[in-house]
């Protein structure tokens, strides 16, 4: 997947043995996944599918039929902002290689946006076979990786570990309690500077950030980041970063990347079970403030998974938003998984 991993098991100082054990299945999980859903090996079944666009259906597994079924559910859900289907545009705009990505040319963003659309995929769960439009393709990377870390938990589950933190490339999900019966205390970055600049303590499930720093290229004073808005093909701005919290990575994964393009926190305002953190620049608007003057805003879900998630080291009158939450309004957002 191109990122990093790390796992960090807690076991009695008895049991070293089994922890060894823990960590290489949790290894070997991460390395099939990765075997069958990056874009970056020729060998993966996610580049098998791509290939066969335009060729009638393809037989997938059952791992891969799952991630797209949860796909197809966030895109609803979000009204598109979220598309698995926004690869072309990826990889229009240069952000498989952000050394040689530049702004393309009005009409080819047009041109790219016709194969772009959950429209171009027709999946069927039960046979396992999915098909895909000619000149569609697929990109996993805002879902893939929270959906290995809930196997990961799943296997780590199985083998009876009391407590573990799996961090896949920024998204993290955490299972029984941190030593010391604590929250687990995740920091949250800096959109702009190598520092923390908040935490949030977890009592359970999983935290995600979708953030403009990671892959980005300027021209013109611009920057230009790797998320892009499926519907007008642009990469959204106005934006640095969201995180959210929901009680399992797959959601939490899917949801930031959501909420990064719905540009606001009334998509997860909605949700059950579901905590969010903006961070914007102060006068959001056509000009970037420095750095320093950020904005947040924190939705709180009353029960989950605490009250109070974030605390900014710098601004501690940072309040989360729970007021204005209309419980019987609430929808269904979090991806059932067996786990
Ligand atoms: P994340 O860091 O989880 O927000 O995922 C961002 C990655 O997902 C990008 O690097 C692209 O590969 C892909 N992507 C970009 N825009 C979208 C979108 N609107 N919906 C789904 N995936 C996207
Ligand atoms: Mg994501």
């Amino acid at each position: 997947m191109g990122t990093t991993f790390d796992v960090t098991v807690y076991r009695p100082s008895t049991e070293s043995a089994l922890a060894d054990v823990d960590l290489e299945s949790a290894f070997d999980v991460v390395r099939k996944i990765d075997q069958l859903m990056s874009l970056y090996r020729d060998d993966s079944e996610l580049t098998a599918l791509n290939k066969g666009a335009g060729g009638g259906e393809t037989k997938i597994s059952a791992p891969l039929a799952d991630i797209l079924q949860a796909s197809v559910f966030y895109t609803r859900l979000s009204d598109g902002a979220f598309d698995v289907t926004v690869q072309p545009l990826v990889d229009l705009w240069g952000f498989y290689r952000v050394a040689n990505a530049a702004v393309p040319p009005e009409g080819e963003i047009k041109k790219t946006l016709e194969t772009v659309g959950m429209d171009h995929l027709s999946l069927d769960k039960s046979a396992r076979t999915a098909t895909l439009d000619a000149g569609a393709k697929i990109d996993l990377g805002a879902i893939a990786k929270g959906y290995a870390i809930d196997r990961v938990i799943a296997v780590l589950r199985e083998r009876s570990v009391p407590a573990a933190l799996v961090n896949l490339g920024g998204t993290v999900r955490v299972l029984g309690k941190a030593p010391g019966h604590r929250p687990w205390i995740i920091g949250i970055r800096h959109p702009r500077e190598n520092r923390l600049i908040g935490e949030v303590r977890l009592e359970r499930g999983a935290i995600s950030t979708s953030g403009d720093y990671d892959r980005y290229f300027e021209a013109d004073g611009q920057r230009y980041s790797h998320i892009i808005d499926p519907r007008s093909g642009q990469p959204v701005q106005g934006v640095y970063a969201m995180t959210v919290l929901a009680p399992n990575a797959t959601t939490a994964d899917a949801l930031s990347t959501a909420a990064f393009v719905a540009d606001g926190l009334d998509l997860l305002l909605e949700c059950r079970n579901v905590s969010g953190l903006k961070i914007e620049p102060q006068n959001s608007g056509d000009q970037e403030t420095s750095p320093d003057t950020l904005l947040f805003t924190v939705t709180s879900e009353p029960d989950f998974p605490v009250k109070a998630p974030f605390t900014s080291y710098e601004h501690p009158s940072v309040h989360p938003l729970i007021s204005t939450i209309d419980h019987s309004a609430y929808r269904d957002c979090v991806w059932q998984i067996d786990n």
